[in-house]
């Protein structure tokens, strides 16, 4: 079957959609009750479906394993009962710091078939935005193994450590998981909790300043499996793969969660990221799906490991999100991996709203982030809460009385949350193009307002990629008397291309001629590295910071 035969009409789509219906196929999910273990495992096994293949997992010796839906269902019972007994269930923080392992997997369905909340911590946190995270969750178990022991030493509170691989000398107090595997399976039915109950407790990335807690509720599930339906396109005969770690939202939502629902194949590669690992991977298990997150895609471009690599991947499609994706990695990966790359648009706040959906036929432009997803009515709002027409820049919202798959209703800890006036508002400035698709144009703060001009700093950067020396790019606005800011570009280079004053100068030309005249970057910085969180996204606020000290060290 062709890719075609898949694609519906966006218009005829949006006509025809009822959440009712998702959540119908959802079908634990009646009654305005759900348990996501049920969503997730219970229904497939049920639908007769238990010999599928839940997991394809390839450890860091390169040996295979896996787990069908029936296998995580009796694991999971077995590791639900040991929670159970020690009194865990309805509401309770579970935390995992494990890697990409089954384990991983039977631990979170555990966790969802007692009514708790799985919490995850990406491995590469240290003690500190592991006290952090603990703390504020009152997190009432953590599972690691040896290699992340250490970071849950000298926390000010640390909850019981169930240790896979068992306790580890100097921490005997540890339970040992081939215990707990080794308890009888639970009896008691998963408990059927309202939509609003949380399965999942998030941290957002931390971007723009200390993470914020998002609890997840059930109600999310329709809007996850849509997603994975209509903009990564899956299907049961995919070999799927979303190289996101799963202890962001990326990865958790659509790496796992989102397959899950939908009862396919998933694929984890335990082994931390190389372009040549990837490559490898997606050549052994054969991917026709892909997803990563742009920073991925940046690295495999400037590997230089790809550009034949469409003569031997099975590609059909891959999907992106997390950041911009540059326009000139969206023709790069079309050209090397085969394939068309669609980028995508969400928050861990809201998972994706707004996409270039594979399996809908709209509009697409290289640099755009496409449409709403069916479910959602997106917005762009001025200072005022003011609908805007297209062409103008404002804040990105959600209608949430017109978007029947919105779920999110604040913040968890915290007293301000991003709502006004029936808008849930995502602090991310978009343009609206004529034909209804949206345009990324930065977050509010990293917007450079230049000689009166408003200038997002994604045109910049990708731009500025356009060049062939370089490999990543950030734009900020760095304080100017006469224009008010102008812009500033830090630099990353290729492998093999010298900084110099003429190169910078050959950069800034081109942007120029080919973005505009007025937003190009005036000063560019060549740098090794540009700051990210630890999920790989850029923090342009340190760099603003950097561009302000520079600028005012002369006069000092
Ligand atoms: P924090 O809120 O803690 O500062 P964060 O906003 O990076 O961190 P996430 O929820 O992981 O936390 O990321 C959501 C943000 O990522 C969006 O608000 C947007 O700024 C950016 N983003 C996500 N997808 C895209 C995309 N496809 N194009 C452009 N930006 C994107
Ligand atoms: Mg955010």
């Amino acid at each position: 079957m062709s890719t075609q035969d898949h694609v519906s009409d966006y218009r005829d789509y949006l006509e025809r959609f009822s959440i009712d219906e998702v959540i119908a196929r959802l079908d634990d999910h009646r009654d305005g009750k759900a348990n996501a273990f049920e969503s997730c495992c219970g229904r497939h096994l049920r639908a007769g479906r238990g010999e599928v293949l839940a997991l394809v997992q390839e450890d860091t010796q390169g040996n295979v394993n896996t787990l069908t839906y029936a296998e995580l269902e009796a694991e999971s019972a077995r590791l639900a009962g040991w929670l159970a007994e020690r009194g865990l269930g309805v509401g309770d923080r579970i935390a995992c710091m494990l890697p990409r392992s089954p384990q991983l997997l039977v631990a979170i369905l555990a966790t969802w078939r007692i009514g708790a909340v799985y919490q995850p911590l990406f491995t590469a946190f240290g003690p500190d935005a592991v006290d952090y995270r603990l703390g504020r969750a009152d997190t009432k178990l953590v599972i690691t193994d040896h290699a992340n022991r250490f970071k849950f030493d000298g926390l000010s509170q640390c909850p019981p450590v169930l240790a896979v691989g068992g306790p580890s000398a100097d921490h005997a107090e540890d339970l040992d998981w081939a215990d707990a595997l080794a308890h009888t399976p639970i009896e008691a039915t998963p408990p059927r909790l309202g939509r609003d109950a949380p399965f999942l407790q998030m941290f957002t990335s931390g971007t723009v300043g200390k993470p914020k807690g998002v609890a997840v509720p059930l109600a999310a599930m329709p809007a996850f499996a849509l997603y994975m339906e209509l903009a990564v396109d899956l299907r049961d005969s995919d070999r799927f793969w979303n190289m996101a770690d799963p202890g962001w939202a990326y990865g958790l939502y659509y790496a796992i969660t989102g397959p899950l629902l939908l009862g396919v194949t998933t694929h984890f590669c335990e082994a931390g990221f190389s372009a040549e690992g990837a490559l490898a991977f997606m050549k052994r298990h054969r991917i026709t799906n892909f997803a990563a997150a742009p920073t991925a895609y940046r690295l495999m471009k400037a590997s230089g490991l790809f550009d034949d690599a469409h003569q031997t991947l099975e590609l059909r499609a891959a999907s992106s999100a997390g950041e911009p994706l540059n326009t000139e990695v969206v023709t790069w990966v079309e050209r090397s991996l085969g394939c068309p790359v669609m980028d995508h648009y969400g928050q861990t706040e809201t998972g994706m709203t707004c996409n270039n959906h594979h399996a809908l036929d709209h509009p697409k432009h290289v640099g755009a982030m496409g449409v709403p997803m069916p479910g959602y009515r997106l917005v762009i709002l001025d200072a005022e809460y003011n609908e805007l027409p297209p062409g103008q820049p404002g804040v990105l919202a959600v209608d949430i009385k017109n978007s029947p798959a919105h779920f999110f209703a604040g913040y968890t800890w915290q007293e301000k949350h991003p709502f006004a006036e029936g808008y849930y508002l995502t602090g991310d400035v978009v343009i609206r193009n004529e034909d209804g698709t949206f345009q990324f144009a930065g977050r509010d703060d990293d917007i450079i307002t230049t000689a009166g001009y408003r200038v997002g700093p994604t045109d910049v950067e990708n731009s500025v990629m356009t060049h062939a020396a370089v490999a990543e790019s950030a734009a900020v606005g760095q304080p100017d008397e006469i224009r008010g800011e102008i812009i500033k570009s830090y630099v990353v280079l290729r492998e093999g291309f010298e900084a110099s004053d003429e190169l910078a100068d050959e950069i800034r030309q081109q942007v120029r001629e080919r973005l505009s005249t007025h937003a190009f970057p005036r000063v560019i910085e060549f740098v090794d590295e540009l700051p990210k969180t630890p999920s790989g996204k850029i923090q342009r606020f340190k760099l603003r910071a950097d561009a302000v000290d520079k600028t005012e060290a002369p006069t000092q």
